[in-house]
């Protein structure tokens, strides 16, 4: 295949040489999703964005990729002077290749957190974009089940939602909902096998690595699920879904 989305990456910490190891591994399409671990100020964001827009889609150009992007605050790095970024964000969603809202979400399930995501997902709603959501390694079902009742509150369309880094521990309650869900790879999160195994909890995901450059993560981890899949004989029309069709459908790219 060589057509493949990686549907969730963090382009700015990975290393140069790493476009064109995708580029050569089958991938046409990159999402990055904004984060900003540790972001005090809006203006903080803001450079993030216009960083991802020039030196990262820049480097993806040069590679033959295109770079699609998502703005947001990521509950990581939320400014104590965010509502300016909520202000801002539909002049950023303007742009063509800004096709959404990401890295948004809960992590360590506070009330601020869960205000940022209110915000953001009526901004969402309001323009009718895709959100791209973040679930933490503990206390899952919670934070899901939390997310979900603020989706619902809402009224977003869930066919305008991604809910990242699932595990067979909560893709039941994500496909209920009817929102799409993220495949990340890597230790302690699914390996192809768990994928394969699970086929068909898992026919609205979307394969990524989620990479980023502070714990051990491979950048080239979409390829190589893809071709360990196709190795064992996975069914055609599911490796085409979860390697880009849902991630087209959804993010309209
Ligand atoms: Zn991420």
């Amino acid at each position: 295949m060589t057509n493949l989305i990686e549907a969730h990456t963090h382009a700015d910490l990975m290393p140069y040489e790493a476009y064109e190891e995708l580029a050569l591994k089958g991938v046409n399409r990159i999402i990055t999703h904004s984060c900003y671990v540790g972001a005090t100020r809006a203006t903080t964001l803001f450079d993030h964005y216009h960083q991802l827009l020039k030196i990262f889609t820049n480097n993806a150009q040069k590679n033959g990729l295109k770079l699609f992007i998502t703005v947001g605050i990521h509950p990581l790095g939320i400014p104590e002077d965010w509502p300016k970024v909520i202000d801002i964000l539909p002049t950023f969603l303007e742009k063509e290749t800004i096709i959404g809202l990401g890295e948004v979400g809960l992590h360590f399930d506070t009330a601020l957190e869960a205000e940022v995501l209110k915000s953001q997902v009526e901004l969402a709603k309001s323009l009718n974009v895709p959100i791209d959501l973040h679930l933490p390694p503990k206390n899952r079902s919670e934070v899901v089940t939390k997310t979900l009742d603020i989706l619902a509150k809402v009224g977003i369309d869930p066919q305008k939602v991604v809910i990242e880094h699932v595990h067979t521990d909560v893709i039941k309650m994500v496909n209920e909902f009817g929102a799409y869900a993220g495949l990340s790879l890597g230790e302690g999160r699914l390996s192809p096998q768990d994928i394969l195994e699970n086929a068909p909890l898992f026919q609205r995901g979307m394969l990524n690595s989620d990479y980023i450059n502070f714990v051990y993560r491979r950048y080239d981890a979409v390829p190589q699920a893809v071709h360990w899949l196709k190795l064992h004989g996975v069914d055609v029309s599911f490796l085409e879904a979860i390697a880009f069709r849902n991630a087209e459908e959804c993010w309209k790219i």
